[in-house]
């Protein structure tokens, strides 16, 4: 059998399916018989046996063909990859398999000269990209190409990968791709040329959470696309009202995040953590007053405001922050030792998007005794370590959402409507402290 054409499609089709299927023992009996089998391709597409286990995450297939020594780097019809078929379909073991196989991340395909970046940020598989950065970080392209060239990298249109995160509402995606550089004003016009920047199509997609991710690295509300718009019109022009409110120039700025500080810059994964979630939730503050009088709620879960006497109750075995009396200390500051709260932290911190005339940014010193910043450390030791010695689950977050669960009540809904600065509860003063620091940056 397998002497006439259509034979061969039969026995093409048999081997396909069992690399579909993860037919090992097949394959095996196949590739002994005729090892030439290895260079078959599907009739249009062009797809490889590594295309195919690629796309149906069948890693044991993957890892069988790449052992006897299959090139991983074939190419399907549209010029693409099984590293760049992986990361459409968000097989992350396979990825990583054809990664460590030595796959090319600098491919671009045909169809709209995208590489495996631009797929993986496309199609929102996060840990994809995660392990196509990490790929680039190691390997020869921060010699050759230069890893934020890499990051930056554009497709035919001009879009980068943070640009398509952006369009297709992932802000996993534009959270990584930010947090390894890519540049949050970044034009698809190139040359000079005006084009949309990722808050563009972020507005034009509708989702708030990359919008709120692109306005806390200090994406520009004010920058034109290449018909002269801003974000704030083009969301208004879809339909997307919360996100246009949050758009609009004449709304509260955000708080940025403040890369350029050095200790900002340096530090450990675990401190990080707690500083970004305070960043995230000090602007839904913001976004709160934003909101507030609008026919627009905020849709996703955010903190009320009330319910503070509650909170120094429950947190008093806890060393409170002594700045703004409402939070748990959570942060150290070294090389003085003095703690404070993430979002005192983030206040002391953080800037407004760059104002040009002003850009230049202020090194932070301690509040309490004015020593430099050498670094800052998740606070620990000594406090009552009574969250199970989970460290990536703070106290901060234990008091704040433990009594937000239990506190649905209209009476707490008012409260959280007055805005804070007109609380005046017993610590009250040490909030105005904190929001005076905080609005202080405002332009
Ligand atoms: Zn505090
Ligand atoms: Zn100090």
């Amino acid at each position: 059998m397998g002497q006439g054409p259509s034979c061969a499609t039969n026995d093409e089709n048999g081997l396909f399916r069992a690399v579909k299927l993860g037919d090992l023992e097949t394959l095996r009996t196949e590739i002994d018989a005729d090892s030439s089998i290895l260079k078959q391709t599907t009739l249009y597409d062009r797809e490889s046996l590594l295309h195919i286990a690629a796309a149906n995450d069948q890693i044991d297939v993957l890892s069988s063909l790449l052992d006897r020594s299959m090139n991983p780097n074939l190419l399907n019809r549209h010029k693409q990859t099984p590293l760049m078929v992986a990361a459409i379909h968000g097989k992350i073991s396979c990825v990583q398999k054809l990664l460590s196989a030595g796959a090319n991340i600098l491919l671009f395909d045909s169809l709209h000269r995208r590489t495996c970046l631009h797929y993986a940020a496309y199609y929102g598989h996060s840990e994809c990209l995660q392990a196509i950065l990490s790929a680039a970080r190691s390997s020869h392209v921060s010699a050759s190409w230069g890893y934020a060239h890499f990051v930056n990298i554009r497709d035919g249109k001009g879009a980068t990968p943070l640009h398509l995160a952006a369009r297709q509402r992932r802000p996993d995606c534009v959270h990584i791709l930010l947090d390894s550089g890519a540049l949050v004003c970044a034009s698809t016009g190139g040359y000079g040329y005006p084009g949309s920047t990722p808050l563009h199509l972020a507005a034009r997609g509708g989702s708030l959470d990359c919008i709120r991710e692109l306005l806390a690295w200090g994406a520009d509300r004010l920058q034109r696309d290449g018909n002269g718009r801003i974000p704030y019109a083009i969301a208004l022009k879809h339909k997307h009202g919360v996100c246009a409110a949050l758009l609009n120039p004449s709304s509260v700025e955000p708080l940025v995040w403040p890369s350029p500080l050095k200790f900002i810059s340096e530090l450990n994964p675990e401190t990080k953590l707690l500083l970004e979630r305070a960043l995230m939730e000090a602007n839904r503050e913001r976004e709160k007053k934003i909101l507030k009088g609008t026919a627009y709620s905020i849709p996703s879960p955010s903190h009320s405001d009330g319910g503070a006497d509650d909170n120094l109750s429950e947190a008093s075995d806890a060393e409170l922050c002594c700045i703004c009396f409402d939070q748990v200390c959570t942060i150290e500051v070294r090389d003085c030792g003095h703690r404070m709260c993430a979002h005192c932290t983030l206040a002391l911190c953080c800037h407004n998007k760059p104002n040009p005339a002003t850009a230049s940014l202020n090194t932070p010193v301690c509040p309490f005794c004015r020593s430099s910043i050498a670094w800052l450390a998740v606070a620990k030791g000594d406090t009552n370590d009574d969250n199970g010695g989970d460290l990536s689950c703070p106290r901060l977050r234990r008091s704040r959402r433990s009594w937000n669960l239990t506190e649905g009540s209209s009476s707490f809904k008012g409260i959280s409507t007055v805005g804070s600065f007109s609380k005046t509860a017993t610590h009250g003063s040490g909030r105005i402290l904190i929001n005076e620091w905080v609005d202080k940056t405002d332009p």
